[in-house]
């Protein structure tokens, strides 16, 4: 069998089940973070993600600064999505030779800054060559009070579907990369959501005070496949409204300059590194972040997703989000 066959979240699957989990309240693969309970009151929180060059960025297109940056706070952005506060990093780095010094020291520089706006440490790593290509993995610590970090398993029935911010940018900025497209105006924007993505780290924080947000992640893979993770961790199902979809000024701009469809970036593209929460209504109409309501949830067959609006139902559709292999 290839590894295509069964999928990235399919190959996830089989690793969990080809290793025990955690002890006791331990929660281990299949969330944003690794959970692990401490004695003085808070859990720690873990996360790692790499970036692999021509996987997740091409060499001569990113500037190192940014790659810097990019690579720390979508690391950050997993604590974020437990509610959690990040404190270190760790950084790995397979290199190859032709890289220069100058080249090391930008990215450092980008990664430095990622890491002091968000009150990171870097406390250690490791540093190899590489034959060919850039390899980069971090590793991001942080921490919560004892069980308030939001899990994708937590959302219940009922619950309204939310999202900070705006969907579709990073993805459509990629495109423009990929097709070589002018960047000016708008355009330019969109690559640098791609390129600067911002780790909503406050709003993560201030969502984990409030005991009504039932589960919560980060939209990494566009929220057409994120979404089916917590529907499936909770067992649910779920409608939502492509009307609700939030789309900013500069995605409608450049889509409809080049004629692309802006709900196909925000639905199934990736790397926007949004919030996507379950909240009880009661608690969603006093919370004080900026958000947009873009569905609910019901018990019904788990991981479900209704497409709602924009004209016309779309319950047979299904949106797909990015995967590996
Ligand atoms: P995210 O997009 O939030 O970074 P992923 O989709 O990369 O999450 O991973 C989903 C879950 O699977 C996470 O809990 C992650 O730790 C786990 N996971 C992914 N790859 C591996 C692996 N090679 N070994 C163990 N766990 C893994
Ligand atoms: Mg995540």
């Amino acid at each position: 069998m290839k590894l295509s066959d069964i999928g990235e979240f399919g190959l996830i699957s089989e690793i969990a089940s080809a290793s025990s989990p955690g002890p006791g309240r331990v929660v281990g693969i299949g969330d944003d973070c690794a959970v692990m309970p401490r004695n003085d009151g808070f859990d720690t929180l873990v996360s790692t993600d790499m970036l692999v060059e021509d996987v997740h960025f091409i060499l001569d297109d990113i500037p190192p600064e940014l790659l810097g940056w990019k690579s720390a706070s979508v690391n950050i952005s997993d604590i974020a999505a437990m509610g959690g506060q990040p404190e270190a990093a760790f950084l790995s780095f397979a290199l190859p030779e032709t890289l220069s010094l100058d080249y090391i020291r930008a990215f450092l520089d980008g990664f430095r800054k990622a890491l002091d706006c968000f009150g990171l440490s870097l406390l250690g790593g490791d540093t190899t060559s590489s034959p060919d290509k850039l390899s980069i993995s971090v590793t991001v610590i942080g921490h919560c009070k004892s069980g308030t970090a939001r899990l994708r398993s937590g959302a219940l029935p009922g619950d309204l579907v939310c999202v900070t911010g705006c969907l579709g940018d990073s993805a459509a900025g990629l495109r423009i990369i990929l097709e070589g497209l002018p960047r000016s105006g708008p355009s330019s924007e969109l690559v640098l959501r791609h390129y600067r993505p911002q780790p909503r780290v406050n709003q993560g924080l201030l969502l984990s005070t409030c005991p009504g947000v039932h589960a919560m992640m980060d939209i990494s893979d566009g929220i057409a496949s994120d979404l089916v993770h917590i529907l499936k961790a909770s067992h649910l199902s779920a409608r939502i409204d492509l009307g609700n979809i939030p789309l900013s000024g500069e995605l409608l701009s450049v889509c409809s300059e080049n004629g692309w469809n802006p709900l196909e970036f925000a639905l199934e593209g990736g790397e926007d590194y949004e919030l996507l929460f379950t909240i009880d209504s009661q608690s969603e109409a006093g919370l004080a972040i900026p958000h947009t309501i873009v569905g609910q949830l019901f018990s019904g067959e788990s991981g479900k997703v209704d497409w709602l609006g924009n004209g016309a139902d779309h319950t047979d559709f299904q949106y797909k989000g990015y995967t590996h292999f």
